[in-house]
């Protein structure tokens, strides 16, 4: 199967579970939502047919008309008492009286005195003692003229001119006291008669008597009580009122009552319709028509579980789903890789049979050459032997590097004179080369012993070598630096070929990894050289790394500890 058809396949099958997951996710999201929407909705009805009843049984309460019913509500009874004012009043008129009459004509005529016992002589209806009052009140019998104000506040059926005896009376006795320091008391005892809806009045009479009394204790008019009146007595809501009858009376209630007394008892989310714009999101209604009650009801429930819910699904759908894109990502990356190494290995079997061609052709060639005794010197015999020579060699260092390449930790590690090995290693690798022109300078080589296999070093030092002269591109220098650096001995292989992209620079360490420059510029190879340094090092304890070369070309730096854990110490010499 080509590699693009094994990725089809791979991209299928990684999609097909993760659609799938999406999709049931999807349903389940779908179906929960809906599922939600129904509880909520028997919530809601539930909800709305708890307030009806709540409702209906506390309209219904029979202590409702008769328990006084607080702030904010107001009880009128059936003969209208509880009213601050009326709409229609009975209209009063005094009876003519010619005695009381004659009694006035004194007053008016300023004979106070007469007029007083004239007053007194007659019957004390409310007229009478109303008329005794204000003529002993302007004589300056003050206290003579509240008790006749007193008795005449017990008249509490009678009519002092068109008002109450007692709204009158009460009323006179706070004129009387003006400027004294009991109107205050006097005026609250006003104030409560008025309020307490007792004594029918007109509106324009209550707001007269009702100023006055705000005037003198300094409190204004009790504006709810007058609010509630009007409702009362008009046949139509208003002011955001409601206004319940049973059996002729009448209890008005204001929002602020109803929604400080009954609504929490009737459940959180329900409101009525009647007091404001209904909440947001979907509400059962009751309509007044089948509950019988003044409002529209509504309820809506208090919270959603279902929202908890939906977001729990949605945060394990992710988490499913970038587990799965988590593990196609590196499925991918796997499959990837192993197909990039597959590629790699072929590109190595090719690699590897055209290396072992090449010395061979040559032995061949120079065996016929041989065979045939076709040489006619002797000098040219060696030459030819010499040849021989090398094609073996290279042969022979192929087939190392193929064994070193599967080989670990069998290296056997002795005390090594790092400067006759690295002289040693140079000279034979200038020797090969010299013939076609490439020089290998080395420097100064500092005495130090390491611990190691001089053999596999000295393939490690040659690879890098091999590679300085192979990626030279035109230059034929190729620089050896040994140096001892914190601990350890370093060769820095020095070149001015082709170089190496920064990006290529980790990855040619791995086994069968040939740069794209490489490749680009034709040169052959099997991509394993620098496999066997880094593996070489890395047993030594060791490692190689490449830098750019300034100008053109690399450095790369083989480094092998001269003390480490993974074998007997050499001998301390320099
Ligand atoms: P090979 O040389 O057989 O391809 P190596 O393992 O020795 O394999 O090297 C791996 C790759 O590193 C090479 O293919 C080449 O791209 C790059 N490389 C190694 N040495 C050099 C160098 N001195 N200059 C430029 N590129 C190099």
């Amino acid at each position: 199967m080509s590699r693009t058809k094994v990725m089809a396949v791979l991209a299928a099958v990684l999609c097909l579970p993760a659609a799938t997951i999406a999709w049931l996710g999807l349903r389940l999201i779908e179906q929960d939502r809906a599922l939600a929407e129904q509880r909520s909705m028997e919530r809601r009805e539930q909800a709305a047919e708890r307030a009806v009843q709540t409702l209906t049984a506390i309209v219904n309460d029979s202590a409702l008309f008769t328990n006084p019913p607080g702030e904010g509500a107001l009880l009128v009874h059936p003969d209208g008492r509880g009213l601050l004012f009326r709409m229609n009043p009975p209209m009063i008129r005094e009876a003519p009286n010619a005695p009381l009459a004659a009694a006035e004509a004194l007053e008016f005529r300023g004979d106070l005195a007469s007029a007083a016992a004239a007053y007194e002589k007659l019957p004390p209806a409310a007229g009478v003692l109303m008329r005794l009052g204000r003529t002993l009140g302007r004589l300056g019998r003050i206290d003579a003229a509240l008790a006749a104000y007193g008795r005449l506040s017990a008249l509490v059926n009678e009519h002092a001119g068109e008002w109450p005896a007692p709204v009158a009376a009460a009323w006179s006795r706070c004129l009387l006291l003006q400027s004294r320091p009991q109107l205050r008391q006097e005026a609250q005892r006003f104030r409560a008669l008025l309020d307490s809806g007792r004594y029918p009045l007109s509106e324009a009479a209550y707001t007269a008597f009702a100023d006055d009394a705000a005037r003198w204790i300094g409190v204004p008019r009790p504006a709810m009580l007058e609010r509630l009146t009007r409702a009362a007595q008009s046949e139509t809501a208003v002011d955001q009122i409601t206004v319940l009858k049973r059996e002729g009376a009448r209890l008005a209630v204001t929002r602020e009552f109803i929604e400080r007394e009954w609504l929490p008892k009737a459940g959180p989310g329900v409101w009525l319709r009647e007091f404001g714009a209904p909440k947001a999101g979907a509400a059962t209604i009751r309509y007044p028509a089948e509950t019988k009650l003044p409002w529209t009801v509504m309820a809506a429930p208090s919270h959603d579980a279902g929202q908890g819910r939906e977001r729990l699904l949605i945060v394990l759908l992710g988490t499913v789903g970038l587990f799965t894109v988590g593990g196609s990502f590196f499925g991918v990356r796997a499959v990837r890789r192993e197909l990039a190494l597959a590629r790699m290995q072929e590109d190595f079997v090719a690699a590897v049979s055209h290396e072992f061609r090449t010395p061979l052709t040559t032995i061949r060639q120079i065996a016929e050459v041989l065979e045939d005794g076709r040489l006619a010197t002797e000098e040219r015999r060696q030459s030819y032997y010499h040849s021989l020579g090398v094609a073996a060699d290279r042969l022979q260092r192929l087939v190392e590097d193929l064994l070193d390449f599967r080989r670990v930790s069998d290296y056997r590690r002795a005390p090594l004179d790092v400067r006759p090995f690295s002289v040693r290693v140079v000279d034979e690798f200038s020797r090969v080369v010299a013939e076609n022109g490439f020089r290998v300078e080395v420097g100064d080589v500092p005495e130090a012993v390491i611990n190691a296999d001089g053999e596999a070093v000295g393939r490690a030092l040659w690879n890098l070598l091999d590679n300085a002269v192979k990626y030279s591109g035109a230059s034929r220098e190729v620089a050896v630096n040994v140096r001892v650096d914190g601990g350890a001995v370093k060769w820095d292989v020095r070149d001015h070929g082709i170089g190496i992209a920064a990006g290529d620079r980790t990855r040619i360490f791995d086994q069968f990894y040939r740069a794209e420059s490489a490749r680009r510029a034709g040169i052959r190879g099997t991509g394993i050289g620098l496999a066997i340094v880094a593996q070489i090092a890395k047993a030594h304890g060791g490692r190689v790394d490449v830098e750019p070369a300034a100008g053109e070309g690399s450095v790369f730096t083989l480094t092998i500890p001269m003390e480490d854990n993974n074998g007997p110490h050499p001998d301390r010499r320099g």
